[in-house]
């Protein structure tokens, strides 16, 4: 008996089945643009049908040229294209799998100086602003989705999505807010909703009724003037009248200034948003947001509050997540944390996407970890991402793996981000290693610090050293003063703090710092309503939008985030958590100060200069403690140590991780070099 029994139920739409109530939600990979990278697409969609998923949507594909992402992004628009498409399709259904083509008009979001929207309103995360489309083009539009949804149906897809949400095209056509037309498309929600019913009616008119449509309905809009609960619920009725099967679900647009996906947010925040939409139609209804384990997803089905459970970063993280939850392998699940490095920040800067925690996705074809030929004995010194990467993949090869640690457990800086209030998710991560450490037979030896001797009288063929970093201390006066300690010494909670403190160093280890000097007892993470209410989150949407005040707990303590460089804080964290970061400092009243000079650390507090343009003015920040995350340096001396010692060459020497590059220490960086590493031994 399965112990995610509603989980794995099949669905019945009548004319088809889906095995399971799992569905791959859409992700743009960056592989969709370009023909000649369907058959690296097909790849990646293969081992993800191979590993289970009941139902798969494609990233989105634009009706037309003025539908365009980006310039000359994916579209879906002539016949010549439809065999690039099959490629995809017969590689899901080569394992009984079942596909979608998501259909998405970006609207004002085009990136492009050619976008076109109900009214020519720019959005604010856009450059470009759109030309308003006249009534006649909006009616070739409606033709448009219909033409792709039957170019899909040629290329073999079992349906299409079609996006509205998210502040996409159709989002825009049925919001005040971005829709101001006076014509039959505007004015009242009747006329707004017209587009989105139209565009229903003609798929169906145009693939018949034996072809999946799911509507990603946004389902909270998080932005002033967005949708009421009434107006959703109504759509959604009108919608299934119209002929869809599927009602999935959108949260909120992305020019929101709410976080909707990010590690922060608690897993499934959002699900009573889906859960009155249930309640109100008698389609199926998927709910997704922040769901990456199978007891949650398990929990939203066997409640009644969605019949299905998207999900898309997970299935980067781990292919086979179905069928490990089936058999009852969830502790084997490599989980998605959330962070967005690898694939959101990978799609938004113009790279191919992949995944932070699995290296593979979307290089399905390039990184190929086979059996090794000969079975060497390999040594991995340091459990921190690097190490357990290397470890984890050697041990997958075939090879006897003895893993070293100084400490008592594993995870290294993975270990200390878990403790930061937000990104208890990285524990995970450890689970997963810990789990494959178990199943793969890997010697792992805790607290046991080797030397290059040791190792070399072991007699083993390589050794790989991981031996991570340690906080690189500034050149300042008094920086060994009784006040001064390290991020480390902060996050293994060696040290009480004061109500007073400064952080040296805005990074994104000062930001993580900040977050964890500013909240106290229950992390907001693992309190979804506690979580809602600090950001202002009417799930409901009671009110337009779903935007209420936010009703933010105070700092514990007084914190000033301190950064040399006059640039704005947090200007290098990445993109699309960044944001995010900088909104809590601000509402947790953090002072961010910029051009700053350490002049000395005395009982007095941290003395600083600020400079500012031609000006300079001096302060005292008078502090209990001063903490330093001011980078890190490579602890590599081992490394040295075996090379020095085995010249012969008698056994492979290898440095990954942030033993070799502490300026760049980067877990992305790090599982994916070890892992190619291990791939190589
Ligand atoms: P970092 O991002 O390089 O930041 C180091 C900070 O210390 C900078 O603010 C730097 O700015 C300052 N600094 C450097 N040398 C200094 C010196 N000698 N004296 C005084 N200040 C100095 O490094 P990190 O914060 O340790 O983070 C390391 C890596 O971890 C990042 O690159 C990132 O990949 C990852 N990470 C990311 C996040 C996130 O995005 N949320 C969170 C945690 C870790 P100034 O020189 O201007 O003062
Ligand atoms: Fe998840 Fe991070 Fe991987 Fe993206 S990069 S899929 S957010 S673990």
């Amino acid at each position: 008996m399965s112990r995610y029994p509603h989980l794995f139920q099949p669905l019945d739409l009548g004319f088809t089945q889906l095995k399971n109530r799992v569905v791959m939600g859409s992700m743009h990979t960056g592989l969709e643009d370009r023909p000649w990278h369907f058959s690296e697409l097909a790849a990646y969609f293969e081992e993800r049908a191979k590993g289970g998923v009941g139902l798969i949507v494609t990233g989105g594909f634009a009706p037309n040229r003025a539908g365009d992402l980006l310039p000359f992004g994916s579209k879906l628009i002539s016949s010549w294209q439809v065999p690039f498409h099959r490629k995809v399709t017969a590689a899901v259904h080569r394992h009984n799998g079942k596909i979608l083509m998501q259909i998405l008009h970006a609207g004002r979001y085009g990136y492009t100086p050619f976008s076109v929207a109900p009214s020519a309103i720019q959005s604010p995360i856009t450059p470009f602003k759109p030309r308003e489309l006249s009534a006649s083009q909006i009616r070739t539009t409606i033709k448009h989705f219909g033409r792709a949804a039957s170019l899909a149906q040629q290329a073999g897809y079992d349906g299409v999505e079609v996006m509205g949400s998210e502040g996409y095209f159709i989002t825009q056509m049925l919001n005040q807010r971005t829709n101001q037309r006076t014509d039959e498309w505007g004015g009242s929600y009747h006329n707004r909703m017209r587009f989105a019913l139209e565009v229903i009616r003609e798929i169906r008119a145009q693939a018949g009724d034996h072809f999946i449509v799911m509507f990603r309905l946004s389902m909270l809009d998080l932005v002033d003037g967005g949708s009421t609960a009434e107006e959703i619920i109504e759509l959604a009725l009108e919608l299934e009248k119209a002929g869809v099967n599927l009602l999935n679900t959108g949260i909120g647009w992305h020019e929101a200034r709410v976080p909707t996906i990010v590690t922060s947010v608690p897993r499934g925040a959002f699900v009573e948003a889906t859960a009155q939409v249930k309640q109100a139609v008698s389609i199926p209804v998927v709910a997704s947001n922040r769901i990456n384990m199978p007891a949650t997803a398990e929990a939203i089905v066997a409640q009644g509050q969605a019949d299905m459970v998207a999900m898309a970063r997970p299935f980067l993280a781990d292919p086979e997540w179905v069928i490990k939850a089936e058999q009852g392998r969830e502790d084997e699940i490599n989980t998605c944390i959330a962070c967005n490095q690898a694939c959101l920040d990978h799609t938004f800067a113009n790279k191919r996407a992949s995944c932070l925690v699995n290296p593979r996705a979307c290089h399905e074809t390039e990184l190929v970890w086979q059996l090794a030929t000969t079975v060497k004995r390999v040594a991995v010194v340091g459990a921190g991402p690097a190490g357990l990467a290397c470890a984890v993949v050697a041990a997958q090869r075939g090879h006897q793996v003895t893993l070293f640690e100084g400490r008592d457990f594993i995870g290294g800086q993975f270990n200390l981000a878990s403790r930061i209030p937000g990104k208890e998710e990285f524990q995970e991560t450890i689970r997963y290693y810990q789990t494959m450490i178990t199943k793969l037979g890997i010697d792992l030896r805790l607290s046991t610090r080797v030397s290059a001797d040791g190792l070399r009288q072991s007699g083993f063929d390589e050794v790989v050293v991981a031996t991570g970093v340690e906080p690189r201390l500034p050149q300042v006066d008094g920086i060994d003063h009784a006040s001064v300690m390290t991020y480390q010494q902060l996050l293994s909670n060696a040290v009480t703090v004061g109500a007073r403190v400064a952080i040296m160093g805005a990074g994104g280890i000062g930001f993580d710092v900040a977050e964890y000097l500013t909240q106290e007892g229950e992390s907001t993470t693992l309190n979804a309503e506690h979580w809602r209410s600090e950001w202002g989150v009417d799930v409901r949407s009671q009110v337009r939008g779903g935007l209420v005040t936010p009703d933010v707990e105070v700092s514990p303590r007084q914190v000033y985030l301190l950064q040399r460089k006059s640039s704005a804080l947090g200007k290098g964290l990445n993109k699309t958590t960044g944001w995010v970061h900088r909104a809590t400092m601000k509402m947790k009243q953090v002072e961010m100060i910029a051009g700053v000079q350490y002049d000395r650390i005395d009982d007095q507090g941290l003395h600083i200069r600020i400079v500012k343009g031609e000006e300079t003015e001096e302060c005292v920040l008078e502090v209990d403690h001063v903490v330093v995350c001011t980078g890190q340096e490579s602890v590599n001396q081992l490394y040295h140590d075996l090379q020095a010692l085995l010249v012969d060459g008698s056994c492979g020497v290898h440095l990954v991780g942030g033993a070799e590059f502490a300026g760049e220490l980067d877990a992305k960086r790090a599982i994916r070099t070890a892992s190619i590493l291990a791939a190589s031994l």
